[in-house]
């Protein structure tokens, strides 16, 4: 039977030293760790997490940290992590939803057929890719590039949360229904919140069509590109 992840049984410490008590709780932890649990149990329903914050304060040392991730399944097919690219001090930031094949294989994101036009749009703008910051929700390829799971999302969070603190750009702009809908928790259709500024922590925050889809859907580049020209308004650009 496996072990639980009760702290509470009874420990006989006068027939154990110390390290043989630190030794297997460290095991109960390893254990939990690999069968995916992620907060184990105390006395009285007292949760304490067993992963440190996440406490760069640069996003090379940000990169460092995040290195050899195992947090969630996606670390097991993955040939890069894909933490971002662009301008550290950008005052605009694209959010996507996560890399494909391409962006898995060189380690950067939206680098496809659809970093591509996102690449034209950026210019479009009178910007360059490197004025901007261009990151994903998750940083690691689902295969198939089928949609993030709860699990894949809620331990990838941290880390954009971070990027975002330490960026501090003054708009943000999500790309498509999953990273639009994953920042602003809500469940209203991509069609309905783009083009209107909404906050995400006190920073202002462009939903938008996701480049992906704007390949199937050109007739709808004419809808992004007013959402571009508001956040051009914003940043006197
Ligand atoms: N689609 C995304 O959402 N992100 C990428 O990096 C590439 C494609």
């Amino acid at each position: 039977m496996p072990p639980t992840t009760s702290l509470n049984s009874p420990m006989n410490t006068t027939s154990r030293d110390l390290k043989d008590v630190i030794d297997s709780v460290k095991a109960y932890i390893e254990l939990d760790r690999a069968s995916g649990i992620n907060e184990f149990f105390v006395a009285n329903d007292c949760r304490v997490p067993l992963k440190a914050p996440y406490n760069s304060n640069s996003l090379e040392s940000l990169k460092d940290e995040i290195s050899g991730c195992k947090r969630c399944g996606l670390h097991k097919t993955r040939h890069n992590i894909v933490l971002g690219a662009g301008n550290p001090k950008a005052e605009l930031m694209f959010i996507g939803e996560a890399p494909g094949e391409d962006e898995d294989l060189q380690g950067l994101p939206f680098v496809g057929r659809a970093g591509q036009l996102l690449t034209k749009i950026i210019e479009a703008m009178g910007l360059k890719r490197s004025d901007v910051y261009i990151a994903n929700i998750l940083k690691c390829r689902p295969l198939n590039n089928r949609p993030p799971l709860p699990n894949e999302i809620k331990e990838c969070e941290d880390i954009l949360k971070k990027q975002i603190n330490i960026i501090e750009p003054k708009i943000i702009c999500t790309l498509g229904k999953f990273a639009s809908q994953t920042l602003l928790r809500t469940e209203t259709t991509i069609s309905a919140l783009r083009g209107h500024f909404k906050e995400y922590n006190g920073i202002k925050l462009m939903p938008t069509f996701h480049p992906a889809y704007l390949l199937r859907n050109p007739n709808d580049k004419r809808l992004v590109w007013s959402d571009m020209k508001k956040i051009m308004k914003e940043l006197k650009i």
